[in-house]
């Protein structure tokens, strides 16, 4: 597949050459082509609040974002997000030099790692770690330092040992998550102090990845990382309005963090996508200041669905390792025979009318993650029924 042009120099460039389409739009073509249920890509299969979509149908009627917002994001959103990091985690914020809203988290993530990473800067990464994060470092020129997430216990925990051995002169930033994509840890409180406790004595900048931060389903709630001793001057936090809100395609997302960062993610931010989802910004604001009770309920349901998951994909002849946040469960199927994640999921659409995504696209150590697969769960309870019934068939 790679074009020439007369030099027969390929196409991409080397940068990006490692990386092909990505995993979740090939399984959700995978599944529209084979009809599938997807429980491959994340995001819920019924909207959110009806207040908050009549909410941006008001904006776009009274055009309100319909031409181009401010740069830094709308005011309200700003304020609606330093509102929230107050009230929700005594985070103090400004909101007009220290939140600046971004086309999802995506463009946060990489707008974060072109504005502050040099040419072979290393950007250390928990792995797996989310497919955007390894393209975004190397867009930027970084090199990735992953420190795998290993199985203990049922979970996958972070060796705080290997995380302190990754930091090098050369390292540049750490690049955290958690709620943590693709194996539904969250790391305690006792893993974060130490991580910041790393961070302040080598000095590094930390940007972490907060978008399953109202998706906490067991334990005491999130704690964010900029909360703890050292850590605000040197934390950028991201976050985003998909999961949170159910609303995945409007690409709503936010930087935290002092006027400096802020204002350096905003350098490359410009030139990326300028602005972006003028409307959904006002309903995100609005959003933002729902009850507590929208909060409750949502970690309510999806809390039914993981358990309706878990049990379904143990009875299954699953490993399972339950997940204590986000949409997802990681499963390993050495129980049921098998050892190649990969050639699992390309096969289950036709095996068992189901789809999943093989957690090996998420490491650099291919070999770690290749009998893990991962199943979203933010689906309606008689999809995630049915999936569970074909998958039984797998092993019986
Ligand atoms: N980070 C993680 C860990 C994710 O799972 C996702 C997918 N929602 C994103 C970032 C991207 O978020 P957004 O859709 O807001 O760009
Ligand atoms: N964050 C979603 C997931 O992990 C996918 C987002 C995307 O398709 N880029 O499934």
């Amino acid at each position: 597949m790679t074009a020439m042009n007369r030099s027969d120099r390929p196409l991409l460039n080397r940068r990006l050459a490692e990386f092909g389409t990505t995993i979740f739009a090939e399984m959700s073509a995978l599944a529209a082509r084979t009809g599938a249920i997807n429980l491959g890509q994340g995001f819920p299969d019924t909207d959110g609040p009806e207040e908050v979509r009549e909410a941006a149908v008001r904006a776009l009627r009274d055009g309100r974002g319909n031409q181009y917002p401010p740069g830094p994001g709308v005011p309200e959103l700003r304020e609606a997000v330093a509102a929230h990091q107050l009230a929700r985690y005594g985070l103090s914020y400004d909101p007009g030099t220290e939140v600046l809203v971004t086309a999802g988290a995506t463009e946060a993530i990489a707008a974060a790692l072109l504005a502050l990473v040099e040419p072979g800067d290393e950007v250390v990464a928990l792995e797996p770690y989310y497919d955007s994060y390894a393209a975004s470092i190397a867009m930027a020129g970084g090199t990735r330092v992953p420190v795998t997430l290993r199985p203990h216990d049922g979970a996958f925990r972070l060796d705080l040992d290997e995380l302190r051995d990754a930091v090098t002169d050369r390292t540049r930033l750490l690049l955290l998550n958690t709620p943590h994509n693709p194996t539904g840890t969250v790391l305690t409180r006792e893993e974060l102090a130490a991580v910041a406790e790393l961070a302040v004595e080598r000095d590094l900048l930390v940007v972490t990845d907060e978008v399953y931060e109202h998706l906490v389903l067991d334990g005491p709630g999130h704690v964010p990382l900029a909360g703890l001793p050292g850590m605000r001057e040197r934390t950028l936090t991201i976050s985003s309005a998909g999961k949170t809100f159910s609303f995945t395609g409007w690409k709503v997302g936010w930087v935290t963090g002092t006027p400096a960062l802020v204002t350096a993610v905003r350098s490359a931010k410009q030139y990326l996508t300028f602005v972006a989802s003028g409307p959904f910004q006002y309903a995100v604001a609005e959003a933002l200041a729902l009850p507590d009770a929208y909060f409750t309920d949502l970690r309510e349901s999806l809390r039914t669905k993981r358990d309706l998951l878990v049990t379904g994909l143990t009875e299954a002849g699953f490993g399972v390792f339950r997940p204590m946040g986000t949409y997802f469960v990681t499963t390993d199927i050495r129980p049921l025979g098998e050892s190649d994640g990969f050639a699992f999921c390309r096969a289950l659409p036709e095996r068992a009318g189901v789809v999943a995504i093989p957690n090996a696209v998420f490491y650099d150590h291919r070999e770690a993650g290749a009998p893990f697969v991962r199943f979203a769960f933010c689906k309606r309870a008689e999809i995630l029924e049915e999936a569970v019934t074909r998958l039984k068939r797998l092993s019986s």
